[in-house]
């Protein structure tokens, strides 16, 4: 059994206040193989006095000495690289290669960009060329940084790297289903030797130290990324305080596919939905389908669903993973049970356990058709690996069912047509729009309208959340 009972605060690897010990579970066989603290408000506290402290000096730094820190970090992750790999794929079940390939190399991509960003940033400027007038963008001082188990790297990476970039110093409070990723993270920072304060990760569940930190009077920030359950309780959390509050939250995106779409479309379409297991943010997890190509795209999508293989983790290849938890796998079974209730057409997969796997949370890759966007399977946010699939039959039709969700994060759409690519993409209400296939460069903005959220994580848009803008007069 792994131990990582401690927090790391102040500089130091530290026992916690009290001891409340919290097992690691592998989904791929249900057992814990790491025990973990939960927190309490001395820990908080602690790690909130230590941060304070630190962000006196940090917030002096000049931008050289940051990078310098961060380029250091750069050279350990990558040192470290298979570890991060290995770390996320015990926690949350993703299988090792898309660990490696995806997962860690997120971390390491985010690094690089954030560091590139910075060297390019300017701080300080004159309002204009003829007023005396300046403008300083400075830290907005100690930040509690909340992440998620699904991505848990990408995560941590996309708060902590820009919060050190801009002379913030923190708490983090990684999720408690998929600790060790983070655990191993603050190894790295210590190992770099960022002075004492600036980072201090504290473990634990949402209702202790989440909500310690949402409330603390001393934080001036929280950047979150999870649930909208959550979000909504750390803003009231948050709001005695007026904190800023960053929110990367769920999403039920629309994945448009015209008849005019490249051959592939469809087959696309359903391994994105089922890479990591279901479990992302922008999955485009309803499928609306032109109905002049709704056959032939309903046995393409079965086809392609039975074709993808279920396995452990552990395990070298291109399956997917089981889901992180039993909470988890007995939402989605209940889901997929609601969507056959509701009328739905089963098209593949279902509730049933894979072949040959009796052990962990496996789902098996599951479509449905002939759903209608009233359906509980249409507007809840599955988190699995499941697909339901819309007809529609006028452009105007496909964006107005896109956008009757209550999330606004990531749609997508298929079209040979650019024209129609560019007039559809502007209608559809989400922070980013996907089209025939292309992925988003490193240093994009990233973050949802409406109940997705209200941050933008990345590049310039995600240092500018850890700042604050002073303007000062009589400068020259
Ligand atoms: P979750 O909301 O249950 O937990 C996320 C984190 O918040 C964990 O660290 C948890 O301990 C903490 N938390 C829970 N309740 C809290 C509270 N009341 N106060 C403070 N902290 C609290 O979410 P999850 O199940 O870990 O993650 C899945 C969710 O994250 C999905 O909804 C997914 O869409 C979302 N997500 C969003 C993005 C994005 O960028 N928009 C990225 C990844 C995941």
């Amino acid at each position: 059994m792994i131990d990582k009972r401690n927090f790391y605060i102040n500089g130091k690897w530290v026992k916690p206040s009290k001891s409340n010990d919290f097992e690691v579970i592998n989904p791929s066989n249900e057992e814990a193989f790491a025990i973990i603290s939960l927190g309490s408000k001395e820990d908080t506290d602690a790690a909130v006095k230590s941060a304070k402290n630190a962000f006196i000096n940090w917030r002096e730094t000049s931008k050289e000495e940051r990078i310098n820190l961060l380029e250091k970090l750069l050279k350990v992750y990558k040192k470290r690289f298979n570890e991060m790999a290995e770390a996320m794929s015990l926690e949350m079940g993703s299988p090792i290669d898309f660990a490696i390939s995806t997962h860690a190399a997120s971390g390491q991509s985010h690094l690089e960009d954030f560091i590139l960003r910075l060297k390019e940033f300017k701080f300080e400027k004159y309002f204009d060329s003829k007023s005396n007038n300046y403008i300083a963008r400075e830290p907005i001082g100690i930040c509690g940084l909340i992440t998620p188990w699904n991505w848990p790297i990408n995560q941590i990476a996309l708060k902590v790297i820009p919060a050190l970039a801009t002379g913030c110093t923190m708490i983090l409070k990684p999720s408690e289903i998929a600790p060790i990723s983070a655990m191993l993270f603050a190894e790295m920072m210590d190992e770099v030797g960022f002075p004492s304060g600036v980072f201090n990760l504290v473990n634990g569940d949402g209702k202790g130290v989440g909500t310690q930190i949402s409330s603390h009077p001393d934080i001036d920030m929280i950047s979150f990324t999870g649930s909208t359950r959550a979000g909504r309780l750390i803003t009231k959390n948050a709001a005695e305080t007026i904190k800023r509050v960053c929110l990367e939250l769920g999403g039920k995106g629309g994945n448009i596919v015209f008849a005019d779409s490249y051959a592939n479309a469809v087959r696309d379409g359903i391994r994105n939905v089922m890479s990591n297991s279901g479990q992302s943010c922008d999955a485009p997890t309803r499928m609306l389908v032109e109905k002049s190509i709704y056959e032939r795209a309903i046995k393409e999508a079965a086809d392609e669903a039975n074709k993808i293989k279920v396995d452990i983790a552990s395990k070298k290849g291109d399956h997917i993973g089981p889901v992180v938890s039993k909470v988890q796998y007995d939402k989605i079974i209940n889901l997929i049970n609601s969507g056959i209730k509701e009328g739905a057409t089963l098209a593949a997969g279902g509730p049933d356990l894979p072949k040959g796997l009796n052990k962990g949370y496996f789902i098996k890759p599951t479509i449905f058709t002939n759903v209608t966007n009233e359906m509980e399977i249409a507007k809840k946010e599955i988190f699995g690996p499941v697909l339901s699939i819309i007809p529609f039959e006028t452009e105007e039709e496909a964006i107005k069912i896109t956008n009757e969700t209550e999330y606004g994060l990531g749609n997508y759409l298929q079209t040979e047509d650019k024209e129609k690519a560019k007039r559809v993409a502007k209608k559809l209400r989400s922070g980013v729009v996907y089209i025939n296939g292309n992925t988003a460069d490193a240093g994009t903005p990233f973050g949802g309208y409406r109940q997705s959220g209200n941050g933008r994580e990345g590049g310039v848009w995600g240092l500018e959340e850890y700042l604050e803008t002073k303007t000062v007069t009589g400068w020259k």
